[in-house]
Formats: structure tokens, sequence, C-alpha cells
């Protein structure tokens, strides 16, 4: 039988990476048994759902390589259809109508709370009588229907990451609400334990894998699910991810959504290898640097761990910089030409686009990086302290201005790395000058201290600039 997953993200906020890991999850197992990776829009919560999260959150699937197999399903255009199975549960006695109002629910918890009990509802309207039912709708009085839940049972499956996992009826919190409050016999919105059921029913998902935070929920969908007679699916509840204190990774933490780490330069590839790892401990992989493809291959969610997983800042910037590494460059200059562009600054050409790529990447954590790394190929740098003070030296002004002899007189040369190593080599000899020296001139004119790139390389690309010399000439 095809195997089917869904992320069922709720469009409440931005794409989170909890729901991207989830989502990730979902996505490695699907590939990895030949399944489908479908999608439902839990968009039943109409003051808070907007249709721009929607987007944002399948923006964000799409930029992170998770593409889904079918057409998303909009849970809100199915609203009457989990009305009619409310309506089945009724007919067949399995819920029924609940007039508790919200004051009286407001006493119990008072009382419970003072007790020291949990929240729970006491069940009272459970065996109305149909008098009565009328009695309440001809007073106005509206209601909610509510799932009866067996306080003796023992709900029990076999979490797919956890083992068996038992629950008792008790500790539900009594007859679970299937619906909101809605006038006379009239049934109101669909809640989420309700509508997750018909609705993994209808999709025909066959493993769900959702968050540790909805286990309790889990329980009671599986009465639904018994109720309605439909086939139960395969549970796997993935653990939370948490922030450096052990706390769940929040707002707080600074980012947490998808665009934010998009926005502060990593690559969707490098994110989505670092979140497989997050809470997954293959039993066999020698690297962790691994596509998504390869990672589908040896994934399961029985190597899911139990434990919350940690965030780690310094792990997710190392795996980033090592996808900008091995990143083609006319790739990589594609990517940061974009930063370039924002800046305002123009490569002369593509070709030189892509060897200040390859000359800056070792140096870049995050894309953004690449600003700072190339700004002193687009804007002359102005000279530090440690420069003005080795211009000072009579050798290093010297070995400037026989460069740009150089230079001068040859000037029909097409300088690449091969010739600037020769200009250095030549000028040493001929005027007994150290080739370091040569260098760390050179180094001061073009950077304005004594750190940067590789000189050789750079040197190339500022002569291509055409600003090798106004560089040189500005420390004269
Ligand atoms: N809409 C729920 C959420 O976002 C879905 C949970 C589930 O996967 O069933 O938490």
């Amino acid at each position: 039988m095809e195997k089917r997953l869904r992320l069922a993200p709720s469009p409440t906020g931005l794409f989170h990476i909890g729901t991207a890991r989830t989502a990730l999850f979902n996505w490695l197992y699907s590939k990895k048994v030949g399944g489908k990776f479908l999608i439902r829009i839990e968009d039943t919560d109409f003051i808070r759902s907007k249709s721009e999260y929607t987007n944002n959150i399948l923006e964000g699937l799409n930029w992170l390589g998770l593409q889904w197999d079918e057409e998303p399903l909009k849970q809100s255009d199915r609203i009457s259809i989990h009305k009619k199975y409310i309506n089945k549960l009724l007919e067949s006695g399995a819920a029924y109508r609940c007039f508790t109002t919200e004051d009286e629910i407001s006493k119990l918890r008072e009382e419970q709370k003072k007790k020291g009990l949990p929240p729970k509802h006491d069940n009272r309207h459970r065996n109305l009588s149909k008098e009565k039912i009328e009695t309440f709708i001809s007073q106005g009085k509206t209601s909610v229907i509510r799932f009866k839940i067996d306080e003796k049972i023992d709900i029990k499956w076999v979490d797919q990451i956890r083992g068996e996992i038992k629950w008792q009826g008790k500790d539900l919190g009594g007859d679970l609400v299937l619906s909101r409050r809605a006038m006379g016999y009239e049934i109101g919105d669909p809640l989420y334990n309700l509508a997750v059921v018909v609705d993994d029913n209808y999709m025909n998902i066959t493993h769900v894998v959702r968050g540790e935070d909805h286990i309790s929920n889990t329980a009671k969908q599986i009465l639904i699910y018994e109720a309605l007679d439909f086939k139960i699916p395969a549970f796997s509840h993935t653990p939370l991810i948490l922030n450096s204190e052990g706390k769940k990774l929040s707002k707080r933490d600074c980012v947490t959504s998808i665009d934010e780490f998009r926005d502060m330069g990593y690559l969707p590839e490098a994110l989505a290898n670092y979140m497989a790892f997050l809470g997954w401990s293959p039993k066999s992989a020698e690297n962790e640097i691994l596509s998504l493809d390869e990672i589908s291959k040896i994934f399961d969610l029985s190597d899911i761990n139990k434990a919350g997983a940690k965030f780690s800042w310094e792990k997710l910037n190392w795996i980033n910089s090592q996808y900008i590494k091995n990143l083609e460059p006319v790739k990589l200059s594609e990517i940061i030409w974009k930063y370039w562009e924002n800046m305002g600054w123009e490569p002369p050409s593509q070709e030189w686009a892509n060897k200040l790529a390859i000359l800056i990447r070792d140096s870049m954590t995050l894309l953004k990086d690449s600003i700072d790394q190339s700004k002193p190929f687009f804007l002359i740098p102005t000279i530090q302290k440690e420069g003005q003070d080795f211009l000072e030296t009579p050798e290093s002004k010297l070995s400037l201005k026989l460069i740009l002899n150089y230079l001068i007189e040859q000037n029909s040369i097409k300088l690449n790395k091969e010739k600037a190593k020769e200009i250095i080599n030549e000028i040493s000899k001929k005027h007994n000058i150290k080739k370091g020296i040569l260098m760390k001139s050179l180094r001061v004119a073009f950077f304005g201290s004594l750190s940067g790139p590789d000189l050789i390389q750079s040197w190339e690309l500022f002569a291509e600039s055409k600003t090798d010399r106004t560089r040189i000439e500005r420390c004269l």
C-alpha cells in the first residue's frame, strides 16, 4: 500500500523552524519509502489564519526543496463534511449536545483549581433527555458537541519513535469538544481533533509524523478513529527543538522563522541538512554533510531521538560554511551578485565575479559575509594606521614606485596571476628588494592594511577592474 504522509500547518504565523523540521522528517520518510508527501492547510481558526502565512509556509517549503506531491488541501473547504461526521457521531450516541455555559465552565475550573486538580469537564450533559434538550434550546441556550470519553478506557499505540505509549481516558480532560458553540440544533464550526481525523482519513494518510506536543491529541484522535470506524494511521511524535538552556526554542531565541534564516544568509541546502540532524541520529553516516536525497536513503523514523534536540548556531554555521565552500563558483557568484546589487556594486564581468567568489568563499560563514569580504574589491579602502606606518618605511614607497613604473611601461600587458608573480620576481631581483616587502607594500596599497585575501589573485582582479594603479598611486 502506498505510504502517505502530510504536513498540516495552521497558517497563524510565519513558517517556523519546528514546523519546517516536521515537514522535513515527513518528506524524508515519504521519499525513503517511495510514498507521497502532502500538505493540508489547517485554516479553521478564522481569526488567526491568514493567507499570507499560507503563502509564507508554501514558499518556505519550496525554498527548502521540500516539494509536495498533490495539490494542498484547505481544511476550511471541508467544514460541511466535518459537520456531517459530527452528526454521525451524534446519531450513533458517541457524541452529544452540551449546553454548559462559559460561566459554568469557569466556575468548575475555579473549584478544581482550589482543590489542586487539573481542569476537566464533568460531562454533566452526557445523558440529557430529549425534553431537557428542547427546553434548553427554547431558552435560547447555545451548545457545543462533546465526544464521550470513557474514563476507564486504556488507549495504546506503538509510536514509531517512542515505542508503546499508553493513555487513560480519565486523563484526557473529560468529554471532548468537537465543535464551537451554535444556536438551536445547529452544529458549530468543527474543532481540530475532529477535523484532523476526518481529513487524515480522507487523504488516506498512513503515517502521522508530528511534534511531541500532540501526544495527548493522538490519544483523543484514536478514540474518534475507532468511533468512526476509520483505519488508524501509524503515529510518530518528534522531539522538540530546544534552545541552549534546554527550553523550547521560541521567538526570544532571536530567529525562528525560515524567512529569517534565509535573510541571515543561510543556504537552503545547508539549513535542511542541519535540520535533518536536529533530533535524528542515523546508525550509519560517516559524514554529516549530506544532500536531502542522500539523507532520504538512510533515513528512518526509528532513528529519531526521543529527547529534545538542542539547537546549535555553531553547528549550523559550520554546515553553512561547508556548503558555501562547495558551491560551484558560477552559482555562488550568482547568489552573492544580489548582495552586491543591493550595495550598488557592479562587477566588471561574470568571470571577474566568479574569481572573486572563489577568492572569498573560504572566509564566509553566511552569504551576507560576502559584503564585508568583497567590499575592498569594489571600494578603495582607506589606509589604516598599520598600513600608514608601513608606508613610512623608504623601501615600501620605493617598492610601490617600481611596481607602478613597471605597469606604466608595460601598459598593454594583460595582468594575470602568472604575470603578477613575474613582476614581483623581476623587480625583486633587479633592485634587490625582498619579495616580502614588495608584496606587503602592495597589500597596503590594495587593502589599506596588512591583512586580506591572497594578494596575487586579488591583484588579477584589481587589474581587471582597472583599480590597481589608482590604489598604488594614492600611496605615493
Ligand atoms: N495544525 C496542527 C499544528 O499545526 C497540526 C498538527 C498535526 O499534524 O496533526 O500543530
